[in-house]
């Protein structure tokens, strides 16, 4: 039987527990054998606040080791540049082996202005988890998934289950004023970036 891995990109600064629960029901809904957290390297789409990617790595690793499906790769930084998604899956491809990327609702409707999404279609199927709970959205995700099918064939699951209302951007806002992060952030993922007084301007 040929092995499901998953593929859970971001910039992860910080990880927090929307990024967990979903990684929590995407293994579990897409039957995954292994997830593969992936820090990039060089996000192509987001301006770096400067955390480096070991920060953001050894963060991943502390808040995700609760899933022992999960192991944090360091791919990306070894494939150097920016870390594009098509190239990521392209060096994951293997016989016998069926890749499945992870797509928060926001990655989702923007899919096809990435690099090479065509090449992303082909090499994964995709799995997608709602952010935020607005249900005027719902439409636009309907559109979109079928523009995706009709347009390149992709295969495109939702992933069931509770919104958690989170994004890093928010955190490192709280943190940045000394705001508390409890239930949003794992307490050692807290006590890392304390010691290493990251997110303070
Ligand atoms: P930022 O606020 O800095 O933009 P972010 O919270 O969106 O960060 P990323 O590391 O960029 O976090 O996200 C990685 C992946 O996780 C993306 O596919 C994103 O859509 C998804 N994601 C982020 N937050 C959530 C959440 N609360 N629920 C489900 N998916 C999420």
């Amino acid at each position: 039987m040929s092995e499901r891995l998953g593929i859970f990109g971001g910039t992860f600064s910080p990880p927090h527990a929307g990024h967990v629960a979903s990684a929590a029901a995407f293994a579990a809904q897409a039957h995954l054998d292994r997830l593969l957290v992936m820090p990039a390297f060089v996000p192509p789409h987001k301006v770096g606040d400067g955390v480096s990617f070991e920060h953001r790595a050894a963060m991943c690793r502390l808040a995700f080791s609760c899933l022992p499906e999960v192991t944090v790769s360091d791919l990306e930084r070894r494939l150097g540049g920016t870390s594009y998604t098509y190239r990521t899956l392209e060096t994951l491809t293997a016989p016998d082996r069926k890749l499945c990327l992870f797509c928060g609702t926001d990655m989702l409707l923007t899919l096809c202005s990435w690099r090479c999404p065509e090449r992303i279609f082909e090499l994964a199927e995709i799995w997608y988890h709602r952010r935020e709970e607005d249900p005027q959205i719902t439409e636009e995700i309907a559109g979109k998934c079928r523009f995706y099918t009709e347009q390149y064939g992709a295969v495109v699951h939702p992933i069931e289950g509770p919104v958690i209302v989170v994004s890093s951007s928010e955190l490192r806002e709280r943190l940045n004023c000394g705001e508390s992060t409890a239930g949003l952030l794992d307490p050692a993922v807290e006590r890392y970036i304390a010691s290493w007084n990251l997110y303070r301007k």
